[in-house]
């Protein structure tokens, strides 16, 4: 399958978030998992989402709400604007995003500081700050 990623990369999702959600290869940086878990989110991949969360949060990961939240929300657009650390040597890091998001024919702007960390080599999420 060619069809552009979620996450607005401009590349195919079979060559951006696409190997993350299918489990083929760990995301390598912060942004990569960043982008996968807006991937997730836009096309309800909800077992990504919580495998995904760090291992303290992921027991208060609602399973049903989260389909829920993914049937209810399109994920329009993703803009990356800040990140620090996070890199492949890495073992925390921070990403600033802008989500467009769109529910009940209203769009709206979905601002969150992110952290994540790394979990036995792998990244995941450990929690954001929303703003506005
Ligand atoms: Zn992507």
């Amino acid at each position: 399958m060619s069809r552009p990623c979620p996450c607005a990369s401009s590349k195919t999702y079979d060559r951006c978030c696409g190997p993350f959600i299918e489990g083929a290869q760990a995301p390598a940086t912060a942004e990569q998992l960043m982008r996968s878990r807006f991937s997730a989110y836009a096309l309800g991949k909800v077992d990504y989402l919580i495998a995904t969360r760090s291992a303290d949060k992921r027991s208060s990961e609602n399973r049903e709400e989260l389909v829920q939240y993914c049937k209810s929300v399109q994920c329009v657009g993703l803009k990356i604007v800040a990140r620090q650390k996070g890199g492949p040597e890495d073992t925390e890091g921070i990403v600033t995003f802008h989500a467009s998001l769109q529910a009940n024919g209203r769009r709206s702007l979905h601002i969150e500081t992110s952290t994540f960390a790394r979990e036995d080599g792998r990244w995941v999420y450990v929690d954001g700050v929303v703003k506005g």
